[in-house]
């Protein structure tokens, strides 16, 4: 789960990090308000959407050499003409793809004098099993062109997560951010505050871009992106309320409801398997067959009749879905309550797709009978690659 900049900035301040003061607001009312609650004389006003890149971006609305969703404002009046430019309309970045995202929130922080950018970011590294910290001295906005072209400028320090934050990685830190005196103790500490919130909060990512050395010479996270695991956000209720949908993909909003594991993908076959192997391989083997597959879904072991018929009608809803691929094994479920969840399911959402359904397992011949006997134009398979073979030369008959 994702969260919106001054969120997560609300909540690194408990760590004690140090953060520009800012003010979120809905309206361009709210966004005077909040300049006229800050020191000025220069005032930010930040597009909140989740998604980096803002400041690059362009606003589908504004004029193609109109600025993007971080602006620098010199007023109070300025404050307001940014707030009018940027509420309601629709910023693309490097991060949103084609269609933008509508920016229904703005952060208005305290304008900061700027002597360096730096970057530091904190991801769990599987590989490792450790929190991996990557530091830069170039921070800003091209972190992903640094990386690519002068990787040597990125360094990697690991924490085990046993031992935790020792004085060395502070050190290590500093070190290569190339910091002295004051700022090189300002760094050690704010890197360990970070690592302390990141393992707290059970992040599994923390962006750093910029981390500022102000003119007169403190540390401050001037941008932040910061998500969390999924797995442990129950024992973050806190967390959890910050969630934004209306940022969210609405069929993965939707699927969430029926505890349904949904990821929207490029291709043209919708599929619904139970389990997410098998969900994997039924990707992969469509893949093998010319096709690309439209979604991810795993229904879940105990899928009943209702979670089918959720998940038909969230595939049917993407245009992009020109068949369905059903592959279940029927282990804990049973094949013929499955049958009857998907042939009630076709019914209910009148389904104008070709259809293949490959069962397996318990009850199977029970579960075929059902979907021959439905009168629904089904088409039976009896392995994977059959199943894909199938809904493949389906979908380019009817086309
Ligand atoms: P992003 O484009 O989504 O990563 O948004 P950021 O919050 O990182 O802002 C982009 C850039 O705007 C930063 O790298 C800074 O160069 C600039 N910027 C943001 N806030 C301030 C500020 O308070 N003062 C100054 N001088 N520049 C800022
Ligand atoms: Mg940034």
């Amino acid at each position: 789960m994702n969260i919106h900049e001054y969120q997560a900035k609300e909540l690194l301040s408990k760590y004690g990090v140090g953060i520009p003061a800012g003010i979120a607001a809905l309206t361009v009312e709210e966004a005077v308000a909040a300049a006229r609650q800050l020191p000025g004389p220069l005032y930010v006003v930040k597009a909140q959407i989740h998604a980096g890149g803002r400041g690059k971006g362009k606003f589908k609305e504004l004029a193609a050499d109109a600025k993007g969703g971080v602006r620098l404002a010199k007023s109070i009046e300025e404050v307001e003409a940014f707030a009018k430019e940027m509420l309601g309309n629709t910023l693309v970045t490097i991060q949103t793809g084609d269609a933008g995202k509508q920016v229904n929130r703005l952060y208005v922080t305290d304008g900061v004098d700027i002597e360096k950018e730096y970057y530091l970011s904190m991801v769990v590294d599987r590989a490792t099993s450790r929190v991996a910290l990557i530091v830069s001295t170039e921070g800003g906005m091209d972190i992903e062109e640094v990386a690519h072209s002068t990787p040597e400028r990125i360094t990697t320090i690991t924490v085990d997560i046993a031992t935790g934050f020792q004085a060395h990685h502070g050190r290590a830190v500093a070190f290569a951010l190339k910091l002295t005196g004051e700022l090189n103790k300002q760094a050690q500490k704010i890197s360990k505050q970070l690592y302390e919130a990141f393992v707290a909060l059970d992040c599994d990512m923390l962006e750093i871009n910029p981390l500022v050395e102000t003119k007169d010479g403190n540390l401050l996270v001037l941008d932040t992106k910061m998500s969390f695991d999924s797995n442990a956000l129950y024992r973050h209720p806190d967390v959890m309320a910050l969630r934004d949908e209306t940022e969210e993909d609405p069929a993965e909003v939707e699927a969430s409801k029926y505890d349904l594991a949904y990821i929207k993908l490029d291709g043209d076959i919708g599929c619904m398997v139970n389990g997410a192997g098998l969900a994997m391989a039924t990707m992969d083997i469509i893949k093998l067959n010319g096709m690309f597959p439209a979604n991810f879904l795993d229904v879940g072991g105990g899928a009943n009749k209702e979670k089918v018929t959720a998940a038909f009608k969230i595939i049917l809803a993407d245009p992009a879905v020109k068949g369905i691929l059903v592959n279940i094994f029927g282990g804990i479920m049973k094949c013929d309550v499955i049958a009857e969840g998907i042939v009630a399911a076709a019914k209910e959402v009148n389904l104008q797709v070709p259809l293949v359904v490959r069962l397996e397992g318990t009850n199977v011949q029970q579960g075929k009978d059902i979907l021959a006997g439905s009168g629904l134009p089904i088409v039976a398979a009896n392995d994977l690659g059959d199943a894909a073979k199938k809904i493949v030369a389906e979908v380019k008959n009817v086309a």
